[in-house]
């Protein structure tokens, strides 16, 4: 076993290990089983880190991509594609394990009639309110359909005419004949097949019925010879039906269900339903709008694979349901950055300033260090001028005790550069600020604490001459609630109105200008930014996205 499993334990992993040590199994083959009705999210991360995690530790490991496209209603081909996309962004492959459990609907197909013949399913004809009715609850066992007890070939012949189209949607469908009185519902003669007239993105008009996710996973589990199947809380009490469909289906191997807790996160929304409402309602600009859960939106926004994936092993695999909170993810990401991620000048609200002591073409090449996490990356050259651009929050003409940056009088350095001395403002009418005046200090260049000099902040700048104007999205939380699943008026009534500012007169180091998209760097003090995949075109047009503050503000506003 490498060292990386051993280093990351959990019951799952153990429960695996146990299985190799007593010979059960040779290597332990998993699964990540989507249904292409979606974008991969956050949550489905996590299950990605755990099942090719599994693969990628063990020897004589793997794992399967397998599309669970077992209901044509919601699939669709651009699904299909994304997802594949999202799983090798994060860093995973499946080789040429890839399976569609639309491949094997023959195979449902025989297990069916295989439960038939052994007298464990019946087609039944009831309307769907009078199968409602007869269901009874946790407290009053259910009452056996009227059609329960038919004989294996009048079973077979309503069957068959089922899947000849024979027979209207809604008119029949597929019983397991179990136990109406167990106290477990989803053993109360489960559905096993239903007739849908709809097209399969895969099968085309094949097939007019098509199989339950509870009666289909176990299956496509065994036709893989999965050996061990992971899969969220919710499904525990599934596994006694689970069981059953292995044990009494002509199957080629014995898969075991494990659950583990699902992922939820502070001011999130995961399910796919709702992600498609935002999407399809237009709150947000698409699958991959920054403001998303998706992976795709994450990758838009900046975060990077590492990221996702050290998180996704800092929560670790329990057996409790719990609610992580989004900081940790947006933590995970920072630190990533902070170790990887260059460091870049920008200006987000510029404010002109002018070194009156530097002659009007002066024109100097300053080294300004890459990222000094990684001395090794060394210095890049900026053009300092007479004329530069600094934030306007970097100036105050009264300022407050604590604040080392410029003020009238005030010396500070520009970071690679000069240290300079406020010696003159102007204002408009209003009383805004529009200008600031410096006198630079000669030699300052690269000595960090020069003699008899009080400057005691560093402040980022872009020479106006060569100064690029780029887009700046910047990002906030997409609800303004920890959990806006539970708010009154819905998940929509708690949207943060304030998630996207667009900031257009940004001004960049001229470097920035001609980065490919997707280019992560760190706007010098402001955050960890990203050039957009869609949108930043090098040399023509930069738009950059904000991935993530220096520092967490949302703690600061909950104190
Ligand atoms: P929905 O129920 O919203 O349609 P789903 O979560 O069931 O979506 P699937 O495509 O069936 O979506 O999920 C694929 C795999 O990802 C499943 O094995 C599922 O258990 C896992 N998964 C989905 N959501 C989470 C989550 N929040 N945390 C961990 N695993 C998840
Ligand atoms: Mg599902």
């Amino acid at each position: 076993m490498s060292l990386q499993s051993a280093e990351r334990r959990d019951f799952i992993r153990d429960m695996i290990s146990d299985d190799l040590a007593s010979g059960k199994h040779q290597a332990p083959v998993t699964r990540f089983p989507p249904e292409p009705n979606g974008y991969l999210h956050i949550g489905h991360a996590k299950s990605i880190c755990l099942n090719f995690g599994i693969a990628q530790e063990f020897p004589a490991a793997r794992c399967h991509l397998r599309f669970d496209d077992t209901n044509p209603s919601k699939e669709d081909q651009e699904y299909v594609d994304s997802i594949q996309e999202d799983i090798h962004w994060l860093g995973f492959d499946w080789g040429d394990n890839l399976f569609f459990a639309s491949d094997m609907f023959d195979f449902f197909y025989e297990c069916a009639v295989a439960l038939i013949n052994k007298g464990l399913a019946y087609v039944d004809e009831q309307t769907v309110e009078e199968i409602r009715a007869q269901r009874g609850n946790v407290n009053v066992p259910g009452q056996e359909s009227p059609y329960r007890n038919r004989s294996a070939e009048e079973n077979l012949e309503r069957f068959q005419a089922m899947k000849n189209g024979e027979i209207p949607e809604g008119k029949a469908i597929l019983r397991a004949k179990i136990d109406m009185a167990s106290s477990n519902m989803n053993m109360r003669d489960p559905v096993l097949y239903r007739i849908m007239f709809a097209e399969h993105h895969n099968t085309g008009n094949k097939w007019c019925i098509y199989p339950m996710y509870d009666f289909a996973h176990p299956l496509e589990d065994a036709y893989e010879h999965i050996t061990h199947s992971l899969c969220t809380l919710e499904f525990e009490n599934h596994r006694p039906l689970y069981d059953w469909v292995i044990e009494h289906c002509p199957v080629p191997s014995r898969p075991r269900q494990t659950e583990f807790a699902r992922l939820n996160l502070t001011y999130t929304v995961m399910s796919k339903r709702k992600l498609l409402q935002l999407v399809q309602e237009g709150h947000v600009t698409g699958w991959d709008d920054p403001r998303m859960p998706t992976v795709s939106g994450m990758r838009r926004r900046g975060y990077t694979p590492a990221a996702i994936r050290n998180f996704c092993q800092t929560i670790g695999i329990t057996k409790f349901n719990g609610f992580t909170d989004v900081a940790l993810l947006e933590y995970s990401v920072r630190e990533d950055l902070n170790a990887n991620a260059p460091r870049r000048m920008a200006v987000l609200n510029p404010l002109k300033l002018t070194i009156t002591t530097l002659p009007e073409d002066a024109e100097e090449m300053v080294e300004v260090q890459n990222n000094p996490e990684k001395p090794e990356e060394g210095f890049r050259q900026v053009p300092l001028t007479r004329e530069i651009w600094i934030e306007r929050d970097d100036f105050m003409l009264d300022p407050p005790k604590k604040y080392f940056r410029l003020a009238p009088g005030r010396t500070v350095r520009l970071r690679g550069g000069y240290c300079i001395t406020c010696t003159d403002y102007r204002q408009d009418a209003d009383g805004n600020i529009t200008e600031i005046f410096c006198e630079h200090i000669p030699g300052t260049i690269g000595s960090n604490s020069p003699e008899g000099i009080q400057c005691r902040a560093a402040i980022h700048w872009v020479s106006t001459r060569h100064a690029v104007d780029g887009e700046i999205r910047i990002y906030d939380r997409l609800f303004t609630e920890e959990n806006p699943d539970a708010a009154e008026n819905g998940f929509l009534s708690v949207m943060n109105p304030g998630s996207l500012t667009v900031i257009t007169g940004a001004k960049l180091e001229p470097a920035l200008a001609g980065v490919e998209p997707e280019f992560n760097c760190q706007f010098e003090r402001l955050g960890y930014f990203v050039a957009d995949r869609r949108d930043h075109v090098p040399g023509q047009r930069p738009v950059f996205n904000r991935t993530v503050a220096l520092k967490d503000s949302w703690a600061k506003k909950q104190k």
